[in-house]
């Protein structure tokens, strides 16, 4: 199963893309996870992005569609994959070859987007996601996995927040409607708990052949 998440963020892609990924066997190709840990290794894309970062740029197209090209190269790729913060923008949509089942759009009112990146803190060490109200940590400050002391994303500042939310919007509909011409979008209505999204992504999944079902 090769399925695009799209949406604003704190929509849920993160979410969802982890519990799609470990449900299908497929990889969770995050580009958000593939940047942070180049910047964490200090190679020489990572230091090019944070710079960009810092200057309030993006990393290039070319620089993402290498990444997740390569990325979906990889063996474990072959099967499928849960593509979550990449196209971005039409420009890397148009210029991707690979495979697409199903495009979703996790539709969230701003407000409760915002409520969610406020209350979202991560874990450094393997990004597990968590929230304080809605998917809290059994430590408070901790990681479940590896206790390692969560932190907020520099991106996730408050301050920030609003204009945030109105960029990735306007440069990830026209990706939106890309699929929805050339394929087709699914609108999911992202509220409520994280269980009940997934429940209605499962339901507007194109059926798969019985030979790639695990039985
Ligand atoms: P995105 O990847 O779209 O930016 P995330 O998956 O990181 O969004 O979710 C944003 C925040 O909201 C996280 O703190 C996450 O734990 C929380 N969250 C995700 N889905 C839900 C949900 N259905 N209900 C409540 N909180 C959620």
């Amino acid at each position: 199963m090769r399925i695009v998440l799209l949406g604003p963020p704190g929509a849920g892609k993160g979410t969802q893309g982890k519990i799609l990924a470990e449900m299908f066997g497929v990889p969770h190709v995050a580009t958000g996870d593939i940047i942070r840990d180049h910047i964490s290794k200090r190679t020489d894309f990572g230091c090019k992005v944070e710079a960009a970062i810092a200057a309030g740029n993006f990393a290039t197209d070319e620089d993402i569609n290498y990444w997740v090209s390569r990325r979906l190269s990889e063996p474990d790729a072959r099967s499928g994959y849960i593509l979550d913060g990449f196209p971005r923008v039409l420009t890397q949509a148009q210029a991707f070859r690979g495979t697409v089942d199903a495009v979703f759009w996790l539709d969230l009112p701003e407000l409760s987007a915002m409520e969610r990146i406020a209350g979202r803190w991560v874990c450094p060490c393997c990004s597990t996601v968590y929230h304080l109200v809605h998917c809290a940590p059994r430590v408070l400050g901790q990681c479940d996995h590896d206790a390692t002391a969560l932190v907020k994303r520099p991106e996730d500042a408050l301050d920030m927040m609003r204009f945030r939310l109105e960029y990735n919007r306007s440069q990830m509909w026209p990706v939106a409607e890309h699929y929805a011409a050339l394929t087709s979008l699914v609108m999911i209505d992202a509220e409520g708990d994280a269980e009940a999204v997934t429940e209605r992504i499962l339901c507007e999944l194109p059926p798969m052949p019985l030979a790639k079902l695990d039985f």
